[in-house]
């Protein structure tokens, strides 16, 4: 299920068909600014058009990530009450355009100790997500840069534990910083281990969205700097393990490369031919 983070430039039910021009079958958007706090209101009728939009063009399983500005690890004041009501923001939004998930990075432990942080992340995502609301929340894999948490999987897996409604709750697998962190996924062995663990730590069914980019950084080194696909560290064999994984046919993966949907053609002619056949 190939797809790609797309603007919406115009408003947002021009997102499903920048997607369907590459012939996705999904895609990723931001609801919002994503630098920005304040979040304008969405129009109903934008918002049904966005809906009638991604069902016209047969768009599934579509991702919402959340603003980088959102820091559930964050214990003081007000840096706290802002992520909550950001978060909370973010989710009645992706709540009502229909979309099913919301992928947010975990957060970041600041001057605090990381398992304070990752008890706060379960604690705001737990307080946060609404009985009424359908949308699911996907932890996304950290590289690690700075005092950003949940880049093992065991991390991930203790703030979904503590989080509550886990049913809800998945992981967004970003290919860049699970190597950038510092899992092997490039070589078939290193990928099969990696996966071995993730399942023990998380369990596959938690594995919902893929982030489909190249690193930048080497393996280990904690620089989340995407690149374009094949013309990074993590290569076209750490791409091809990805994409020929038959658990992952029925995950949503969207490319996140530097040059957004100008370089999307070239990513996609790279991910064909690695395609097993
Ligand atoms: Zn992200
Ligand atoms: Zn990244």
């Amino acid at each position: 299920m190939l797809g790609g983070h797309v603007s919406t430039a115009g408003g947002l039910w021009n997102a499903p068909v920048r997607a369907g021009r590459f012939g996705f079958a999904t895609f990723q958007i931001f609801s919002k600014n994503q630098m920005q706090w304040n979040a304008r209101p969405i129009p109903e009728e934008e918002r049904k058009s966005f809906i009638a939009k991604t069902v016209e063009m047969k768009m599934q399983k579509i991702m919402i990530h959340a603003s980088y500005l959102l820091n559930l690890g964050a214990s003081k004041e007000p840096q706290r009450e802002k992520t909550l009501n950001g978060f909370r923001e973010e989710l009645r939004r992706a709540d009502a355009l229909q979309v099913e998930y919301l992928v947010i990075h975990p957060g970041s432990a600041g001057e605090g100790t990381e398992k304070q942080a990752i008890r706060n992340i379960s604690a705001g995502i737990r307080e946060s997500m609404g009985e009424n609301q359908n949308v699911q929340v996907l932890l996304e894999t950290a590289a690690g840069q700075g005092s950003n948490v949940g880049y093992t999987f065991e991390q991930l897996a203790e703030m979904i534990d503590g989080a509550g409604d886990k049913e809800r709750i998945g992981v967004c697998f970003d290919t860049c910083h699970v190597y950038a962190s510092g899992y092997d996924i490039r070589s078939p062995e290193g990928y099969s281990e990696t996966m071995d663990r993730f399942s023990s730590a998380i369990g596959m069914e938690r594995l919902r969205g893929i982030h489909l980019n190249d690193s930048k950084g080497a393996r280990g080194s904690r620089l989340d700097r995407h690149e374009q696909i094949g013309k990074g560290s993590l290569g076209i064999d750490g791409i091809s393990n990805v994409i020929n994984d038959l658990r992952l046919s029925k995950v949503p993966m969207c490319l996140e490369t530097p040059l957004g949907e100008e370089g999307y053609e070239m990513d996609i002619e790279k991910i064909i031919g690695a395609i097993s056949r």
